[in-house]
């Protein structure tokens, strides 16, 4: 108990502000965030993506397969920690892949992203096609779809990663709009089928709008 209550009271000396969580790169990539956020496009938080950084450093990634390109925020900000990683992420909005492609472009990455112009719904990798982490972070009902569709291309030791498990904090409330009640029903339904997942070790993560980390067991 007295070891608890220390502990406790570390993490609110250390007073962690959100700088601590700044991503690697944040002001490279602090354009791309300025743009996102001047056109509502529903970017990665810094905490998020900080944790990805690591995530893509610790388990030594090569390669990562993106479900919901957007802007190319999250595949820059990834890259940002690990030049030699190779992307393949799938974007199906044609503004939104204009505007990847541009700035995939502009920070000299086309070689490391292969962009997929298309439904994530109707693509599928080679067969022969593994990839050592997958980022599911497109429609948020659709999680659970992502992850059955795209779970065979992942080598064992794999990490499949989960974006917006909180929706903007709306997880776990009942929220008036029957279209959001719906949604946030979906997350809730998502994040009960993944932990029962026995192939994986999942934890799900109060980081960034809440992430779920997935581990393929061996
Ligand atoms: N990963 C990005 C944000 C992605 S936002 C970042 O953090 O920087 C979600 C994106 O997923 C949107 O651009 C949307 O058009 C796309 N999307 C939604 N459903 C999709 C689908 N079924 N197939 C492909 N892209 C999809
Ligand atoms: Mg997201």
């Amino acid at each position: 108990m007295k070891s608890k209550q220390k502990s406790i009271s570390i993490l609110k000396r250390m007073k962690l502000s959100n700088e601590s969580y700044l991503p690697i790169d944040s002001i490279v990539l602090e354009p791309l965030k300025a743009f996102a956020q001047a056109h509502d496009v529903p970017i990665i938080k810094d905490q998020g993506l900080r944790f990805l950084q690591q995530l893509i450093l610790i388990k030594d990634a090569q390669s990562v397969l993106e479900i919901g390109t957007a802007i190319g925020y999250s595949a820059l900000g990834m890259l940002a920690v690990k030049p030699e990683l190779k992307i393949v992420t799938v974007e199906r909005d044609p503004n939104m892949q204009v505007l990847a492609r541009k700035n995939f472009e502009s920070f000299g990455k086309k070689a490391s992203v292969q962009l997929i112009c298309e439904d994530a719904l109707n693509y599928l990798p080679d067969p022969s096609q593994r990839f050592d982490m997958i980022f599911i972070d497109a429609a948020k009902a659709q999680s659970q779809r992502f992850f059955e569709r795209f779970e065979r291309f992942l080598h064992p030791g794999g990490v499949i990663v989960v974006d917006n498990l909180d929706f903007h904090g709306l997880v776990g409330s009942k929220p008036s709009s029957k279209n959001v009640r719906r949604l946030v029903e979906k997350i809730e339904a998502f994040i009960e089928y993944v932990q029962k997942r026995e192939a994986y070790d999942t934890v799900i993560y109060p980081i960034g709008d809440g992430m779920s980390v997935s581990i393929k067991k061996r």
